[in-house]
């Protein structure tokens, strides 16, 4: 596994720690007993429900519970006590926004209790690899247990479907490559809450699945179709960070496009990636955008990389 593939594991928690970590970029595991999931009430019967790892959308409705993402498996009886609060409706449908652990963990076990898991194809083929991988361990050495259980059995393969469930429209808007080439995000059109799974990070870095078809550029251009989903009064729901709204979309953007210059220009200039890193070209930036799960290393390494390997940059 790559350096790269390393840090990403313990970003989105894809893997579990390896001991061998470039240790700029250990980042531990919380104390899961210690860590609490906090329910923001948006109106409408939806509801943000924020921990460590992805944010989770509910939707609460006579019938049944819609959910946005199911965060780490080590979570889910919080998450399902956080849902009991809110109504004692099951849970009938678990989207995922993208494949990565954070998001999907608890889809086992939601999908044994009766829900549907919908999510992009592209998404359901990433969850299958993993549950396929072979390795030191054999199939479903990694995190993603194997079995149907933890699978999407919905998949939605490009442009708009609906849901009507609680009295909302809820749309699920495949995305153009972004943080992955399999993202969707979610607009409960009714309540005005846009939930963009990590296409948007609130407040620090983001992450950014290359390797899965996500990119720099297509994060940078997606703000714009995002930020015109977004009315004055709009809720966003982000992959990570606290509820936001439209402008938080277009600083983030614009923090982005700068990322983007910087790196692009080391790039043009020759500079290898370990020299661009060691040069902390971002630490004007860090106050506001480094403090949190994303490190300046990480983000610069895989923007250099993303850059690199697309040959968007050239001399
Ligand atoms: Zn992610």
């Amino acid at each position: 596994m790559s350096r790269l593939g390393i840090a990403r594991a313990l970003v989105v928690g894809a893997l579990l720690a390896p001991a061998h970590a470039a240790p700029e970029l250990k980042m531990d595991l919380p104390d899961w007993g210690a860590t609490a999931v906090i329910d923001r009430d948006l109106g409408h019967g939806v509801h943000m429900l924020e921990s460590y790892g992805g944010n989770i959308g509910v939707l609460a409705g006579e019938y049944g519970v819609l959910l946005v993402d199911a965060e780490w498996p080590e979570l889910n009886d919080k998450v399902r006590a956080a849902v009991e609060h809110i109504t004692p409706r099951p849970v009938r449908y678990v989207v995922n926004t993208h494949w990565h652990w954070d998001h999907v963990g608890g889809n086992a076990a939601f999908a044994r209790l009766g829900a549907v898991i919908i999510s992009s194809r592209e998404t359901y083929r990433y969850i299958v690899a993993e549950q396929n991988k072979s390795g030191a361990g054999g199939a479903g050495a990694g995190p993603y247990p194997p079995g149907a259980a933890a699978a999407p059995v919905f998949t939605v393969d490009s442009g708009t479907q609906e849901l009507h469930l609680a009295g909302q429209t809820v749309q699920l808007i495949h995305a153009p490559p972004a943080h992955t080439d399999g993202d969707l995000v979610v607009r409960f059109v009714e309540a005005d809450v846009l939930q963009t799974g990590d296409t948007f990070f609130n407040g620090f870095y983001p992450d950014i699945d290359f390797e899965h078809g996500g990119s720099i550029d297509g994060m940078i251009a997606f703000y714009d179709t995002l930020y015109a989903m977004c009315g004055p009064h709009t809720r966003v729901i982000p992959g990570h960070g606290p509820v936001a709204g439209r402008e938080q979309i277009r600083g983030y953007q614009a923090m982005l496009r700068e990322v983007r210059k910087r790196v692009a220009a080391a790039i043009i200039s020759g500079m290898s990636e370990e020299a661009l890193v060691a040069s902390h070209p971002l630490d004007d930036l860090d106050p506001v955008w480094g403090g949190n799960l994303v490190k300046q290393p990480y983000l610069l390494a895989i923007v250099y990389e993303d850059l690199k390997s697309k040959g968007l940059v050239r001399r």
